[in-house]
């Protein structure tokens, strides 16, 4: 028997998955129709039993209160979270939570981990991450207009972000500021420094309305300014001009997080669909499952789903052996490719499903809705795609820029 951690992992996984069925799923009506400060409760108590059970934050190193899982390991958890859009807030690993406290963990002083790392780690406090500008495109980083300036002890941080996820109701956000223009290397201009919410000067204009969704008070994404926002300089995460260092370090795990949680969401709508095309007559003692092009669905999606595992797996595996830069195109390979195979599971498992596919009666058409961005947050598909590509290419002598 090889007893390996990832094996102790798998022992783990029905455990988990007992508890979502049996305490979490039953809260996804109430998750789909009201807002989500009325559920807070329910969801508290379900909080209190994961961390009762030796579950909570399972991202987390041991020091942290957390179950100290290599990459590789927590991917198979977050895969079974991800079967509910409840789960990785039940567990307390939800984004952007997990990546601050990720952050927070390896970068924070002690000073700021008693601030702001532990109440995350406590599941008092929620937080967000504010990068991406309406006036810039996201999907260059570097170029940006935020600023923060020295003055005296203090920065004084002037910019407008949007899609900064989850400000409503963040204690804190982890801003990319430029804090030093003059650097030859484009990359080195911004840090990342954490700014309180309760900072004058700090301004949630709108949570933006997203795919016919007002904007709830948890999924929010936040239009924000700053506006002569001033904080102490020892706010600073890391050092000056190592902002885009420390947000690849978050980056690359993180694209690990969200493709097994994609896998997850894929598990479950495909056993929704094979579920309803098994039961659904389209006359007496014909099911939809007859039909070949559902049958295609289902072999494919079996295909697909358990291509993306394994290729998220071999990501992860290279990640703990070797760090994310080793595996920067692996990474960029999995964020395109399960995005792409979550589109087409959750578009048949919809389709299988006909009008109540549409409805809030299933999950479905909130992953469907929501799930869309997948292709475009943490960086749209065509980005990662020149980056697997021009790996490629680079082998056989071709020069291309970025
Ligand atoms: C649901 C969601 C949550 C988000 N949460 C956060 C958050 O918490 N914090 C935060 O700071 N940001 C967040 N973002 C912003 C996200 O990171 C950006 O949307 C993303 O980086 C793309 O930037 P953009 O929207 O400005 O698109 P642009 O950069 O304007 O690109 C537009 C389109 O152009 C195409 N494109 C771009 N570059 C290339 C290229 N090199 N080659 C070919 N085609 C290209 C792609 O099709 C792309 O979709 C979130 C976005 C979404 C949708």
């Amino acid at each position: 028997m090889n007893d390996s951690p990832t094996d102790r992992v798998r022992a783990l996984l029905p455990k988990i998955r007992d508890f979502l069925r049996a305490e979490v799923y039953a809260l996804e009506a109430d998750f789909l129709r009201r807002p989500f400060r009325e559920l807070l409760p329910a969801l508290g108590q379900c909080r209190a039993r994961v961390k009762a059970l030796g579950l909570w934050a399972p991202h987390l190193p041991d020091e942290y209160g957390g179950m100290g899982l290599s990459l590789s390991e927590f991917a198979l958890v977050s895969e079974e979270l991800g079967r509910t859009p409840l789960g990785h807030y039940v567990f307390n690993c939800q984004a952007p939570d997990i990546g601050n406290m990720e952050v927070l963990a390896r970068h924070a002083t002690p000073g700021q981990k008693e601030a702001y790392l532990r109440p995350l780690v406590r599941g008092e406090a929620r937080s967000c991450f504010s990068m991406t500008e309406p006036e810039h495109a996201g999907s260059n980083p570097a170029w940006m207009s935020t600023t923060a300036l020295k003055d005296g002890s203090e920065y004084v941080i002037n910019g407008h972000k949007w899609f900064t996820s989850s400000a409503e109701g963040a204690a804190f956000a982890v801003v990319m500021a430029v804090t030093n223009p003059e650097a030859e290397n484009r990359y080195r201009r911004a840090s990342q420094i954490i700014v309180p919410t309760s900072t004058p000067g700090f301004r949630i204009v709108r949570n933006i309305p997203v795919m016919g969704d007002a904007g709830s008070d948890y999924a929010s994404h936040a239009e924000v300014v700053y506006e002569d926002c001033r904080v102490p300089r020892s706010n600073l995460l890391g050092r000056e001009g190592e902002g885009f260092l420390i947000a690849q370090e978050r980056l690359g795990p993180g694209r690990v997080h969200h493709c097994m949680r994609w896998v997850g969401i894929c598990e479950r709508a495909f056993e929704m669909m094979c579920e309803r095309a098994a039961r659904r007559e389209l006359s007496p003692g014909v099911p939809l499952a007859s039909r070949q092009t559902v049958q295609e669905w289902v072999a494919e999606g079996r295909a697909e789903i358990d291509a993306a595992r394994l290729l998220v797996l071999r990501t992860a595996a290279k990640i703990d052996a070797e760090g994310p830069a080793a595996a920067r195109e692996d990474i960029s390979l999995i964020k395109f490719f399960v995005a792409g195979v979550l589109q087409k599971v959750l578009d048949r498992a919809v389709q299988v499903h006909g009008a109540m596919g549409l409805t809030e009666d299933t999950v479905l058409s909130y992953w469907f809705r929501h799930e869309r961005g997948a292709r475009i947050y943490d960086g749209p598909d065509e980005v990662h795609k020149a980056v697997v590509a021009r790996g490629i290419l680079r082998k056989y002598g071709v020069k291309l820029s970025v």
